[in-house]
């Protein structure tokens, strides 16, 4: 079901509708393919299809693949999964800016026909020089009256392959002395002598972002085309082509504020730096903020939505702190995701009085409030508890848990009571012998003496080893691309530790992403492409409470 937002957005789309100026409202979302997707782009992918969601319209998937030399098949086929991951369809097949060259082609032709274009000559260097700047207007370029029939002919033989790249690029001939620099004469094709993922060989002429994303939007028939704050000035020029170009639809711009988090990098040229150098093990590693880092970390689906949901959308940008990211997650995660149990520093623990060879199959809930079912954890004379839980002497600090003549009680089991210990030259204890009160299973002890605390524990003898990847946060700095240095000298080289922890069976046979509570410890997903029954390997989702944060 679609979440209901009122953000301002949202009430132009409503306004729209009740007036009849639209009958359905249709949105896209239209990464570039030059990266993996992050957490800023989910807040305009549940925008985006959110309102389609809302108003009963529909939302495309539009790569945006202008720049050929920087896209890849890989980040396409990453961007689809991560979309139908938040749980978003498309409408249609997805749709690439490249599928709409022709047309553009056509449209550029109408341009320069209208005397609203030329080829311009002058070397990029020059051209920036012509262009002036913020205190300065422009000059025009000397090959700004060109006549018709020599910018068509040159501009066929641009297509054609005759130049090389940087020899020429066509001009929208707009206002030189404009204050928005966008409407200086902007370029609307350059050349580029290389090979395109989805045209192949076709082209060696590839328009450019703003002569190309308007045009894409109407021809799909976009009524609403959501961008992020940086294109607000580009909107000038995003209405001066739909007014100039025989267009099927009017599409409008409106500009949202772009998701900044603290502690986080949302670049994908900065997150690819981080790949490329090795400081991470791929884009999808738990550590990164992209969508599929996210996944692997044991995000939902659910707490990014509803993260996203919490933010709401701005005509400001703004800075989030990524508290609120790791609430929406813990939120859900506390409502849904099943416990179990697992020792983290194993202590062993021998109950004597029970015989060498006892094995009784206990059965426990997976969730104390949502159905989710019940394994069977087995209890043995011999089972680990966490270091933490035995102290040799009782003391105020420590009087819910275990010392010599106290009990504890094990998590959906029995009663015991430390009767004595073992411990090495170091004074670490290595070994506690205890013994079972009977009658204790869903009871207290018959003698009153009741338990003060509650711990987790493993079966010795059936836990299984697991290997569990440790995560803090990969920058050590509030605002890691903010300030003098390079971002990268604000990251966290500890922010990675890979230890050990004992398992009951149950766990063993997860199934990948799925996260669970390890009661009293925190939340841990086996891990989507590593962890087996085999060799399980689960890493920290986050810890239970606010102070131990990602
Ligand atoms: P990056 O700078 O990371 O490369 P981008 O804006 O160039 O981001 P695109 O692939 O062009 O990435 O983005 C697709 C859509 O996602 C665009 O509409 C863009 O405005 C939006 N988007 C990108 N980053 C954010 C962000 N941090 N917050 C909100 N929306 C974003
Ligand atoms: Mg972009
Ligand atoms: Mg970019």
């Amino acid at each position: 079901t679609a979440p209901t937002s009122n953000n301002f957005v949202a009430k132009i789309v409503e306004e729209d509708l009740a007036s009849g100026k639209i009958s359905q409202v249709v949105t896209r979302f239209p990464p570039e393919p030059n990266g993996y997707l992050h957490v800023g782009h989910a807040k305009s992918i549940c925008l985006n299809f959110g309102l389609a969601q809302q108003f009963g319209g529909e939302c495309y998937l539009r790569f945006d693949d202008t720049n050929p030399e920087k896209e890849s098949q890989e980040y396409i086929d990453a961007i689809q999964d991560d979309v139908r991951w938040l749980g978003f369809q498309w409408k249609g097949d997805v749709r690439y800016s490249s599928d709409y060259f022709d047309t553009l082609y056509e449209y550029a032709v109408e341009l320069i026909k209208a005397g609203k274009a030329y080829v311009c000559s002058l070397t990029p260097e020059q051209a920036e020089e012509y262009k002036g700047d913020f205190n300065r207007p422009g000059k025009a370029s000397p090959y700004r009256e060109r006549s018709v029939d020599e910018n068509l002919d040159l501009f066929a033989r641009m297509r054609a392959g005759e130049f090389a790249d940087g020899e020429h690029v066509l001009r929208a001939k707009i206002d030189m002395s404009a204050g928005n620099m966008n409407l200086r004469d902007p370029i609307l094709y350059r050349i580029r002598n290389v090979h395109h993922h989805q045209t192949g060989d076709k082209w060696c002429i590839y328009p450019t972002y703003d002569f190309t994303h308007g045009q894409s939007d109407a021809i799909e028939g976009v009524t609403h085309s959501v961008c992020t704050l940086e294109f607000e000035d580009h909107r000038p020029l995003y209405d001066w082509f739909i007014d100039n170009l025989p267009v099927p639809a009017k599409p409008r711009q409106y500009e949202f504020g772009r998701l900044n988090l603290n502690y986080t990098v949302t670049s994908k040229r900065k997150l690819k730096r981080l790949v490329d150098d090795g400081i991470v093990a791929g884009w999808d590693d738990p550590r990164m903020p992209t969508i599929s880092g996210m996944r692997r970390r044991g995000f939902t689906p659910n707490s990014v939505r509803n993260f996203c949901q919490m933010i709401g959308v701005s005509r400001s940008d703004g800075l989030v702190d990524v508290a609120m990211l790791e609430h929406a997650l813990r939120d859900d995660l506390n409502k849904n995701a099943p416990r179990a149990m697992a020792v983290l520093n194993p202590l062993k623990v021998v109950i004597e009085n029970l015989p060498e060879e006892h094995l009784e199959q206990l059965s426990a809930e997976y969730h104390h409030e949502l159905d989710l079912g019940a394994r069977e954890m087995p209890f043995t004379r011999e089972i680990y508890i966490d270091q933490d839980d035995f102290k040799e002497e009782y003391s105020k600090k420590f009087k819910k848990k275990f010392t010599p003549g106290k009990r504890i009680r094990l998590r959906h089991s029995y009663v015991i009571e430390a009767v004595d210990y073992d411990k090495d030259e170091q004074g670490q204890v290595t070994l506690v012998r205890a013994k079972l009160i009977e009658n204790t299973l869903g009871q207290d002890p018959e003698d009153g003496d009741k338990p003060k605390g509650v711990v987790h524990w493993v079966s010795a003898s059936h836990a299984v080893a697991a290997e569990v990847r440790w995560y803090e946060r990969l920058f050590t700095s509030p605002a890691p691309d903010k300030g003098e240095g390079d971002f990268m000298d604000n990251v966290n080289t500890a922010s990675l530790s890979v230890r050990s922890a004992m398992i009951e069976p149950a766990l063993a046979a997860a199934s990948n992403e799925q996260v669970y509570q390890f009661e009293r410890e925190g939340y841990f997903v086996a891990d989507r492409f590593d962890h087996s029954a085999e060799k399980p390997v689960f890493n920290l989702t986050i810890g239970l409470r606010e102070d131990k944060s990602l």
